[in-house]
């Protein structure tokens, strides 16, 4: 298997006193033999932290771009301004830009899209609420959501983000982990071919120190997309450590 790959998506948090105290506590505690590692800090801190983490193996990543590479949008920022700044990486269409913004697969995929050109790799977040895994028909959430979210050739990696199991504190079982990547694997493959059997897939969702080593070690799983434990250096690094 090739390197997993953890990803700190920090959300709206923090001053850039703090972003850069996280930023030296992770390049100074990175191991030495570490998987690929991404930190996703707020826009307003991308450019603060650029330096440090260049001159490391972190990767930078943003948490949204807009569709287009300029133009009248209010607001926005482009994947050309964030490919410009040194970031290599941006989420794209997490819940909570979905449920907040409106966000579609159709606007996901364009962004995807528009990443892609820009030279950066996009995160395509997927998952389904509590209601449709309860009823039975996350899988066909799923399954539309990839249809959906993601562009024909795409080269990006996939988090599965069950939204119920995000900033919880409640995990997914690692039964229903297993049993989801199987079927997002399947499901890939249906739709890419033979390159949907390569595509990363990420779980997100109360990933912590404490579970990070049962998490990672589920076949089909490529790493992790952590949010509430990547704003604490040593919880971060812990599940770092855990990764292969
Ligand atoms: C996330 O928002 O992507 C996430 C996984 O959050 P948390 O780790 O806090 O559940």
């Amino acid at each position: 298997m090739s390197r997993q790959i953890i990803v700190g998506n920090w959300k709206m948090n923090g001053t850039r006193q703090d972003a850069q105290a996280l930023v030296q506590a992770l390049v100074s505690g990175l191991p030495a033999t570490a998987p690929d590692v991404v930190v996703c800090p707020p826009f307003t801190q991308l450019a603060l932290v650029q330096p440090a983490l260049d001159a490391s193996p972190i990767g930078l990543g943003a948490q949204d771009c807009h569709k287009d590479a300029a133009g009248a949008h209010t607001g926005d920022i482009s994947p050309t301004m964030l490919a410009d700044l040194g970031v290599s990486y941006v989420i794209l269409g997490h819940s909570e830009r979905r449920q907040e913004h409106g966000e579609l697969d159709e606007t996901v995929r364009e962004k995807a899209v528009a990443a892609t050109k820009a030279g950066l790799t996009p995160i395509v977040c997927i998952g389904e609420t509590e209601d449709q895994r309860e009823s039975g028909e996350y899988e066909d959430v799923l399954g539309w959501q990839i249809k959906g979210s993601l562009p024909d050739g795409f080269a990006g990696i996939v988090a599965y983000e069950p939204i119920w199991a995000i900033g919880t504190g409640l995990a997914a079982t690692t039964d229903q982990i297993a049993q989801t990547m199987s079927f997002l694997r399947a499901e890939l493959v249906r739709q890419f071919g033979e390159a949907g059997k390569t595509i990363k897939i990420l779980y997100g969702g109360s990933v912590n120190a404490g579970n990070a080593v049962s998490v990672l070690s589920i076949p089909e799983v490529a790493g992790a997309l952590v949010g509430g434990a990547s704003l604490k250096a040593d919880a971060f690094l812990s599940i770092v450590n855990a990764a292969s």
